[in-house]
Order: C-alpha cells, then structure tokens, then sequence
C-alpha cells in the first residue's frame, strides 16, 4: 500500500466529511486519490472519460483502416502501451492469431485477444478463477493488425 501524502490525508478528510466512508483508492492512470464507486478498474473519473474518448478514436479509426498496433498509436495519437492493454482487457481484437505476438499463458498457442485462449478460458471460468487483464510489461510486435470490438 502507498504511503499517503499529507495532501492526500488532507484530501481523504475533505471525502470522508462529505462522502462518508467511500473506499479511497489511487488512480492507476494519473496516481491521484478518488472515491472509489465500488466497481470497476481504479480509474478516476476524469481519466475514465479521457480512456472512452481515446478508445471510440481508436474504434472509429479501425473501421476504415486495417492498421498495425504502432501505426494505429501514431494515427489516433493514443499510446501504444494503451492500445496493448486494450487488447489484454479484450475491448480490441488482433486480426490473426498467427503472428498477433500474443500467446494463451497456460497452452501457449497463438491467441487474438486477452490473455487465454477460448479453451483455458472455459476452463478458468469453470474453476471460478477470476481472469485478470492487468497490461503486462511484454515489448510490442511491430507486425500486429488488429481490428475493433465492431467487427469481430
Ligand atoms: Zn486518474
Ligand atoms: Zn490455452
């Protein structure tokens, strides 16, 4: 756990006089505290918005371009590293297994999308495993085509 700052114990009074006891985390994309609403990842609501604004930029560019991860990040201006953990989240799909740098961590066959393939997936669900689609560190294969949710 993060050791707080006097600015953020300030901040975690302020929250707690006018939240109640809201459960205060930090952002993993900008690192500043916010209420956390219970749910979903440890975004703030600012960068949340600035992550559905970049991920619609991407959609939208995707539809007319069939375009590798890197020239994908230049086109829309959205960072690689983010374009790669959207393919982890499953929110965006490689084109091809083959070649797409991705491979299923427990069979290690070739996979489009997340981070298992269909069948471990089955069989982690089954298992009640929760599948985590934290960004990894991997490098990126400049060979990458992927396309969007809309045309999987
Ligand atoms: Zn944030
Ligand atoms: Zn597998």
């Amino acid at each position: 756990m993060n050791k707080l700052t006097d600015y953020d114990q300030e901040r975690k009074k302020i929250y707690k006089q006018t939240l109640g006891d809201y459960d205060l985390r930090y952002c993993t994309e900008c690192g500043r505290l916010f209420a956390y609403p219970g749910y979903g990842p440890n975004i703030c609501r600012d960068c949340l918005n600035k992550d559905q604004t970049d991920f619609d930029k991407v959609r939208e560019y995707l539809e007319t371009h069939d375009s590798s991860l890197p020239k994908t990040a230049v086109d829309t201006g959205v960072p690689p590293k983010k374009l790669y953990q959207w393919v982890r989240e499953e929110r965006l799909y490689f084109k091809d297994a083959e070649g797409s740098g991705l491979y299923c961590e427990i069979c290690g066959v070739p996979i489009t999308t997340g981070r298992y393939c269909r069948k471990c997936k089955a069989k982690l669900m089954l298992k009640g495993v929760k599948i985590n689609t934290d960004s990894p560190s991997d490098t990126i294969d400049e060979k990458m085509r992927f396309i969007g949710n809309s045309k999987k």
